[in-house]
């Protein structure tokens, strides 16, 4: 399902070839995130125009609302949201213990209660594996726990003990045809426990493996290390997912350590704030200083928004509160992570992404804003 096309010759990079039952993904991919099935400000023509491959969805949102009779009387969520390429649908696991107000960790999963409306609820992997069948994802996520990066050596271990558990369970429940189940490896900033957690994931044989627990509001470094403390132990011949990343630069560094797949809020979520991501860094485009810029947000990009508007337009747009504001700098931002992606594709072909790579972050200028919006990207996924 997973075919390893090339490997750089001066980094980890991977080109490779996901094939899922609604269609070929290319690697490495970015994957906009669809919480409630939709992305943010964007239809899926516009996805689609812009050559997104395969896009998110989640189970616990989802199964919240609309319900998951509706979307089963829909006949699953491709034909409820109009979407026909591949979607990953996340398990829920992330959610259940970030958002709601849980009551009691049991054996076989969760007791809690419904951000919305408190309403009491139960999710562990037999149910999770349940709506994602529901919902007729391409890929299921495994029911994982995902401790918060600063939580105590023992709590830790529990979640890889449980994540490990839960993970053998849902590989055991029934799924919607052609549906792929990817295992996700916890283990904080603990590289003896990410190598334990891997290594028993492996054993199960998973379509493939998400690196977990990253992008939960850890530093940037110690996101980086996590990654390295898991990648070398994830097999060549399985794709690689690194779940909540990142900025442009973050994801050209994780392509570098081996990561084939990525999924972030950024692009969308910083739009609504009037910021702009660019191959050099992000910028707010509200500022004074654009109010008589008649250049597109980016030059040299070719998305809708930048081949049709100024910045000053947009500024103005954005300024007043205008709908089009927010909807076209979500077009550009989600545009250029897409299109980054497929840069990086291009030049592991061509066997020039150590040079890509390279000239990449050296022209990218991090900023703190960002770069903390990116540390807790998952809390809104
Ligand atoms: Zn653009």
């Amino acid at each position: 399902m997973f075919e390893l096309l090339k490997t750089d010759t001066q980094t980890q990079a991977r080109l490779g070839r996901l094939t899922t039952a609604r269609g070929v993904v290319d690697t490495p991919v970015f994957m906009p995130v669809g919480t409630q099935a939709s992305v943010k400000a964007l239809d899926p023509r516009e996805l689609d125009e812009m050559n997104a491959q395969i896009i998110l969805g989640n189970t616990y949102h989802l199964n919240l609302r609309p319900g998951l009779e509706i979307v089963r009387a829909a006949g699953g969520l491709h034909k409820f949201m109009n979407w026909n390429k591949p979607i990953l649908t996340d398990s829920g696991g992330y959610q259940v213990f970030s958002l709601a107000k849980i009551r009691k960790i049991k054996p076989h999963g969760v007791e809690f209660r419904s951000h919305i409306d408190g309403a009491p609820l139960f999710l562990g992997p037999k149910e999770a594996m349940e709506i994602q069948r529901a919902l007729g994802s391409d890929i299921a996520m495994v029911f994982d726990e995902c401790p918060p990066h600063d939580a105590p050596a023992h709590e830790q271990r529990h979640a890889v003990e449980r994540t490990i558990r839960w993970a053998r369970e849902c590989r055991e429940q029934p799924r919607s045809e052609g549906q792929q189940v990817f295992g996700i490896v916890q283990g904080g900033a603990n590289a003896a426990l990410r190598e334990e957690c891997a290594r028993a994931l492996v054993e199960m044989e998973f379509d493939g493996y998400a690196i977990g627990g990253v992008s939960v509001g850890e530093p940037q470094a110690e996101m980086f290390k996590a990654v390295e403390a898991t990648a070398p132990h994830l097999p060549a011949h399985k794709a690689r997912y690194a779940m909540g990343l990142g900025t442009p630069a973050q994801m050209i560094e994780l392509v570098a350590r081996g990561v084939d797949m990525f999924d972030c809020v950024l692009p969308t979520r910083v739009a609504r704030n009037g910021t702009a991501f660019t191959r050099r860094g992000a910028f707010g485009l509200k500022g004074a200083g654009y109010k008589a810029d008649f250049g597109p947000i980016e030059e040299g990009c070719d998305c809708f928004a930048c081949k049709r508007f100024t910045r000053a337009y947009l500024r103005h747009l954005l300024n007043v509160n205008e709908i089009l504001g927010l909807r076209m700098l979500s077009v550009h931002n989600t545009h250029l992570f897409l299109r980054i992606m497929a840069e990086a594709r291009a030049h592991l072909a061509d066997g020039t992404f150590g040079d890509f790579y390279s000239e990449f972050i050296r022209n990218y200028v991090p900023s703190k804003k960002i770069l903390d919006a990116a540390k807790a990207a998952n809390n809104e996924r």
